[in-house]
């Protein structure tokens, strides 16, 4: 038995292991599954957001879409003659003037070196509807154009088109002239962005129309200038901005650079039903897995404990039947050297004589431990409960035992309450109950011999109190002495005879007659054993049952040979 005692503990170690790893298993793969889930249902307002971002930059090239088709040559003999446009540039360019996201629109000839202050450029009066000559514009003009010279000096060797849109960020917007033929840069027309118009107007429209309030769109989006970091303008200007709840960021890329689209998503019905799904599916995975654990460890554990009673049955039986047969062999010799006659001496004669008569009574105090075994295995049916006074059955064992208890030198302390109420008590079982806790109480004491019985009644309860200075034991013993066959290896006990039955015998009759017994102990100080029985209500046929009950009928329980 006890060489498969690691491989079980082996097995319940992997059965946990087992199921706590199926149990992350499964939350893992419900966690992916919740987490693909809002990724499917955020996906599409992720391409949105990008939508949108496009959307805006298309917004600035409207005005030259169909450029590409326009003839460079006309454009460059047009422009030489007058410094004026070709017909289809000037329409374009009309429009543009029109639009409320350029503030003005200017011109420069590449041809034309200088641009700042005092320097005269080309800027188209809507008025006049042509270019004119202007020296008094802002630095944003020539940033601009700056910008797009620089980037077009890299380019314009292998660029096939005929124009091209360079943004200064926020600040405007330039197109540059291209004679693909040549690999020449004809002129920039450069476009201040009107801030005040985008900020304001713009934006805060577009978003809006775009994604509409959070609760129908799944989301927020705020339009975040992170460089000053500060919010521009937002979908749903009714909901705050938090940085920390910010789930996805969308650049403008090549013209905003120091803008960008930060999101946070709103729950949509999907993903609720998703919640609550995870939720429903957690708990009731929970519950499982609290369930199997809980059944593992408890058929885990009731099976020590039955493999563990069974090994004390095995030990008691070994015991009793030594026990059984050493009495029988000592009245056996004894009864041969009588019977043949032999034996005349008087004193040896009477030394026989006792041997018999002290085996005999551990016989029979053996078979009576027996008997209490079985009465309280069987429970009710051996039980004839009946009022009775308690205090005439103490009174009358302690009277019975006092003088061998004296005799092994205990101080004897006994307190009987007057006026104790009956008790629905069977008197076999309370002989057994007291015998038991008084003869523990001898058996474990050693220096201070102290014996005390008291017994107490108030209104709802008699209660019993066996008391001693012994040995005590510790808290992890007293869990087990309720238990069949337990006796606590201590040397003390081991000294002791006993089978680690008295105590489970003590229980159970304790509560077959309707009763409860505790213990408090400290080892080294000694112990006290409570037993309480309800008190009678009184009635007048449980009164005439009682005058009926002869407490001097009682079988004392015998602690002296
Ligand atoms: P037994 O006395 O035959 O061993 P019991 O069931 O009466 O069996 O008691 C079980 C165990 O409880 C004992 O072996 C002993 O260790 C402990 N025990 C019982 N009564 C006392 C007591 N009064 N003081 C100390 N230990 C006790």
């Amino acid at each position: 038995m006890k060489r498969y005692d690691s491989l079980r503990w082996i097995l319940l170690a992997a059965g946990v292991i087992a199921i706590l790893g199926l149990t992350s298993m499964n939350v893992y793969s419900l966690y992916e599954l919740h987490e693909s889930t809002i990724q499917v249902d955020r996906q599409p307002k992720k391409l949105q957001v990008a939508e949108f971002a496009d959307k805006v930059r298309y917004r600035f090239f409207k005005p030259f879409w169909g450029l590409s088709s326009t003839n460079m040559e006309r454009l460059k003999s047009r422009f030489s003659q007058d410094n004026q446009f070709t017909t289809a540039i000037h329409k374009r360019v009309k429009q543009a003037a029109t639009d409320s996201i350029f503030k003005d629109i200017y011109f420069i000839p590449s041809s034309l070196d200088g641009c700042g202050q005092g320097e005269s450029i080309l800027k188209y009066d809507p008025e006049k509807e042509k270019l004119v000559w202007n020296d008094s514009y802002p630095a944003a003009v020539c940033d601009g154009m700056g910008i797009a010279r620089t980037q077009m000096k890299a380019l314009v060797k292998d660029y096939k088109y005929n124009n091209k849109v360079i943004f200064d960020t926020n600040r405007s917007v330039t197109l540059a002239f291209i004679d693909p033929s040549e690999h020449t840069i004809f002129g920039y027309l450069t476009m201040p962005l009107d801030q005040e118009y985008l900020k304001n107007d713009f934006l805060p429209s577009a978003l809006n129309k775009h994604f509409g309030k959070s609760q129908q769109a799944g989301v927020n989006v705020w339009l975040r200038d992170w460089t000053n970091d500060n919010i521009i303008a937002s979908s749903d200007p009714g909901v705050p901005y938090d940085h920390d709840k910010i789930q996805f960021k969308q650049r403008f890329p090549d013209f905003f650079d120091n803008w960008k689209l930060e999101v946070s998503f709103t729950n949509t019905p999907t993903i609720e039903a998703s919640n609550s799904s995870l939720l429903k599916n957690l708990i009731v995975l929970g519950a499982a897995v609290l369930l199997l654990l809980g059944s593992l460890v408890f058929m885990f554990m009731s099976a020590q404990k039955e493999r563990a009673l069974a090994e004390r049955q095995a030990g008691f039986l070994a015991n009793v039947t030594h026990e059984l047969k050493t009495p029988l062999a000592v009245m056996q010799a004894a009864g041969e050297n009588l019977s043949d006659g032999r034996v005349k001496d008087q004193t040896r004669l009477k030394n026989y004589g006792t041997h018999i008569y002290n085996e005999a009574v551990r016989l029979r105090r053996m078979i009576e431990k027996l008997l209490d075994v079985a009465k309280a295995d069987a429970g009710q049916s051996l039980i004839e409960p009946q009022p009775v006074n308690l205090d005439q059955l103490v009174q009358s064992y302690i009277d019975e035992q006092k003088s061998y208890i004296k005799s092994r030198g205990f101080a004897l302390d006994v307190a009987i309450e007057n006026d104790i109420p009956k008790a629905m008590v069977d008197i076999d079982s309370f002989e057994t109950i007291l015998g038991n806790l008084v003869e523990n109480a001898l058996k474990y004491s050693n220096e201070e011999r102290y014996l005390g019985v008291s017994l107490e009644a108030d209104d709802d309860n008699i209660t019993l109190k066996v008391e001693d200075h012994g040995v005590g034991m510790p808290k992890k013993v007293i869990s087990h002495i309720f238990d069949k066959f337990y006796r606590a290896e201590d040397t003390l006990t081991a000294q002791t005879k006993g089978h680690g039955l008295g105590l489970s015998i003590v229980k159970s009759l304790v509560e077959l007659n309707g009763g409860s017994i505790r213990v408090s102990s400290e080892v080294g100080k000694g112990s006290i054993f409570t037993v309480t029985f309800p008190t009678l209500v009184n009635s007048p046929v449980e009164e005439s049952q009682a005058s009926a009950v002869d407490s001097s009928a009682m079988r004392s329980p015998s602690l002296t040979p």
